[in-house]
């Protein structure tokens, strides 16, 4: 393979990007000056040195001068502890939070469960979303803080996103029974096929305000 085509395959893994897409990226890139590429990829490298991963709810952050390893939305004293919001990628939180309508925790699921799959436990993070509800919603979970008692799932209105609800919901119902934990979904005001990432603020709102 050449440079051209190590490209295309990268460019290719990009969301939503596919093979003509990718090679007219790297035209694109051919056709700029080398100050060009180089400030690219020297930004691309800052990125990756600048970000860190929180371990509260698995999103991406620019980390603070601390380094801290949690991200500031679940070291924010003043977010409502007592319910969580479950969504499938970091640009869904971000659309989420934009809207300004939801104070709670978040947790990032990593992705969708395919309807047809076999080994779901190493696709999405199942595993640490349950120790996190029995963190979070046992009498453990240290005085100040207010005890977990909701969990909202908010995942597209796909196939693939419905599957998510219904089998997610399998998964935690027996632990969120014991721990009195009520479940719930991003009720129906977003429209069929919609992504959370492509909702505009007040589709938002509703859908919360609609969850069952
Ligand atoms: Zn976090």
């Amino acid at each position: 393979m050449d440079t051209t085509e190590k490209l295309t395959e990268i460019f290719k893994e990009f969301p939503g990007i596919g093979e003509r897409q990718a090679k007219r990226f790297v035209y694109f890139l051919m056709s700029r000056n080398p100050d060009y590429a180089k400030t690219l990829s020297s930004l691309i490298s800052e990125l990756k040195k600048e970000v860190l991963q929180c371990k509260e709810c698995f999103r991406f952050f620019i980390f603070n001068k601390e380094k801290s390893k949690i991200c500031e939305i679940c070291a924010n004293p003043n977010v409502d502890s007592s319910t969580l919001m479950i969504v499938e990628k970091d640009f869904d939180l971000e659309s989420v939070r934009k809207s300004k309508t939801y104070h709670g925790k978040y947790f990032i699921l990593g992705g969708l469960v395919p309807v047809v799959e076999k080994n779901t436990h190493s696709k999405v993070r199942i595993k640490e979303l349950l120790e996190k509800i029995s963190a979070e919603g046992g009498s453990a979970s240290g005085g100040k803080k207010d005890r977990l008692n909701e969990i909202i799932l908010a995942f597209a209105l796909s196939p693939q996103g419905n599957h998510t609800d219904f089998y997610l919901r399998n998964q935690i119902k027996d632990l969120c029974e014991s721990l009195n934990i009520k479940i719930s979904s991003l009720g129906r005001g977003l429209s069929t096929g919609t992504e959370l990432e492509y909702s505009d603020n007040d589709t938002i709102k509703n859908a919360l305000k609609n969850r069952q």
